[in-house]
């Protein structure tokens, strides 16, 4: 951390609450003002530099400067202010961290291999600072967010997400690894800018990335056993989860997490509306990653609620760019958007979402499909007509995308809207009722996801524990946040909930077998969950006036 003072080194900053014994013991006595701070003091100046920063995304930059210099204070900050600082570190500023990564750079951040790295990459894992890496996001930079291909700019999202995975979940941030793969990219204006530091060539073939993965998964598990693998944001997602699932501990977020947070706000919202399973129609607008990753898992609440997998599957109709999805459109179909296809429609073709809701008469309309507005008045106003409780979940990101606002859903429904957002929205009067809006964040499960299967040292992470992290999710909410219209526990719980998402992962991967870690197997939930907190970082374990041998989680911090 010192300019040109190789010759010490600290794995911490300095950190103005060491108490004075702490800092004769790490020989920083003099290295910082003689003030010992309160951890509140520290983190109210913090909050004082970022307010000074007028521009989102030098709030960024300045935490992320905080992140790199001294790590517990970061997390400290973030989880004493989650709420203001989540959109800070995530999205939506992370997108435009990420338009400008090149520009902003200061810190390489995480690893970043390159396709002409292949071959070496098990050597070049070796360079990490860490000895020991428990999980890591890894992105192709191919599709992020909804910004396109950025290639290597796309770093900014497995920083993002693994301080997330920290934040929410305690999983200690030096066994974090962001992973960004240099595979080329097809964004002219970053080939044309002397600033990206991405390899100058078009993105490879699909069978050269997939070549390339294969080396990365075998390098990976090599270099960390067992390590857990979290892929996010690959335009074409599909391949790795199916080839890796059943072979290395990894999940895919973007479908698996989505599909996960969505089926337990669904589950909330079918309690509300007390419409069976079996009389659902789902119609989806938008039919990627996680449109489908959403309904497979709803179908399978829907077959566990005792439906067939055929009926199950017919209660879903998918709107795509070209209309409704059907057998008979005419038009190679994707394979993940054949499983869901129609056969129902007699010949005839629909295009627009009007045409289909008519057909359909739905119970639920679901939107991932990034078109703003497109639940306008009319169809709001139709689904209030078919339904006493309409569920509307426009869940496209972000805001400026999402399919309907929460205002529109509660005026067009005269309030009757059971309701979930992808982007947070405010609370609303509506007939001088406050309705409360929810936020289907896959914050709420992929940390404990991650942290089960961590912890419980899993095989792989298979379809079962993901449903459960939905089952688990689903149960934290309570019933006062019920009773107030919430679909999800307020934001604020997140540790908690990550607690019992991370129990549920856990239980399931010992149903089937899949666990590593056979020493917790007698524990009952009370004794797991108070087992999973010990296991939990905690950045602000270093509580003032404690000696610095019990600090951090009593490890050695030189
Ligand atoms: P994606 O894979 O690119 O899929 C987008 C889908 O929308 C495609 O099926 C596309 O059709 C369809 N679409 C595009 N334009 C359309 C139009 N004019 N009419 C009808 N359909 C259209 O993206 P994704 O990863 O699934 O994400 C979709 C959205 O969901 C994003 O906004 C994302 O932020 C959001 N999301 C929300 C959550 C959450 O709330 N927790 C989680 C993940 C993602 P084609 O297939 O024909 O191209
Ligand atoms: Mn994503």
């Amino acid at each position: 951390w010192f300019q040109g003072q190789p010759q010490r080194k600290f794995s911490t900053h300095p950190d103005t609450s060491f108490p004075i014994e702490v800092r004769k013991q790490l020989q920083t006595q003099g290295l910082t003002p003689p003030n010992v701070e309160s951890h509140a003091l520290q983190a109210q100046r913090c909050l004082k530099q970022l307010e000074s920063k007028t521009s989102p995304i030098e709030k960024y930059i300045y935490l992320s400067n905080l992140r790199n210099t001294n790590v517990h204070l970061f997390y400290r900050l973030v989880m004493s202010n989650f709420t203001a600082l989540t959109p800070l570190i995530y999205t939506p500023v992370v997108g435009e961290a990420c338009l400008k990564w090149s520009d902003i750079y200061q810190h390489p951040e995480g690893l970043y291999l390159s396709y002409k790295d292949r071959g070496s990459l098990a050597k070049i894992l070796q360079n990490w600072p860490q000895s020991q890496v428990e999980i890591t996001v890894v992105t192709d930079g191919s599709r992020i967010l909804g910004l396109g291909d950025l290639g290597i700019n796309g770093m900014g999202i497995p920083v993002g997400k693994l301080s997330l995975y920290t934040g929410c979940a305690g999983i200690r941030p030096e066994v974090t690894l962001p992973l960004t793969l240099d595979l080329g990219t097809n964004n002219e204006k970053l080939l044309n800018d002397p600033f990206y530091m991405g390899s100058r060539m078009k993105r490879v073939s699909p069978k050269e990335e997939a070549e390339f993965m294969d080396e990365l998964m075998e390098a990976l598990n090599k270099t960390w056993p067992g390590i857990v693998v979290q892929f996010e944001d690959f335009k074409n997602p599909w391949p790795a989860l199916e080839k890796y699932q059943h072979k290395f501990a990894c999940f895919n977020d973007d479908i698996q997490g989505t599909g996960a947070v969505i089926l337990a706000g669904v589950m909330n919202a079918l309690k509300v509306t007390g419409v069976p399973v079996k009389d659902q129609r789902a119609v989806f607008m938008g039919a990627g990653s996680a449109g489908t990753g959403v309904a497979k898992l709803i179908a399978e609440f829907f077959m566990k609620e005792g439906l067939t997998e055929d009926e199950a599957r017919k209660c879903f109709w998918f709107v795509d760019s070209k209309g409704l999805i059907t057998n008979d459109r005419g038009d190679k179909l994707a394979e993940h958007k054949t499983y869901f296809s129609r056969d129902d429609n007699q010949g005839k073709q629909f295009k627009s979402l009007s045409e289909v809701v008519e057909y359909v008469k739905p119970t639920m309309i679901m939107g991932m499909s990034t078109i703003q507005g497109v639940f306008d008045e009319a169809i709001l106003r139709r689904m209030a007509e078919l339904n006493e409780r309409p569920i509307i979940f426009p869940l496209s990101n972000p805001s400026s995308q999402s399919e309907c606002t929460f205002e529109e859903a509660i005026n067009f429904t005269d309030g009757r809207a059971v309701f979930a957002s992808g982007s947070p929205f405010q609370p609303y009067t509506y007939n001088g009722k406050v309705h409360m809006p929810s936020q289907g964040n896959n914050m709420y499960v992929f940390p404990g996801i991650g942290l089960g299967s961590i912890l419980c040292k899993a095989v792989h992470i298979t379809d079962e524990m993901i449903y459960a992290s939905a089952v688990a999710l689903n149960k934290t909410t309570n019933e006062k946040e019920l009773e107030s219209g919430m679909l999800y526990p307020e934001i604020t719980r997140i540790r908690e909930v990550s607690v019992t998402v991370a129990r549920e992962v856990i239980r399931q991967a010992q149903r089937q077998n899949l666990d590593r870690e056979k020493s917790i197997i007698g524990l009952n939930d009370a004794e797991l969950d108070a087992w999973i907190r010990t296991k939990m970082y905690d950045p602000a374990a270093h509580v003032e006036g404690q000696t610095f041998a019990k600090f951090p989680g009593g490890k050695s911090l030189l």
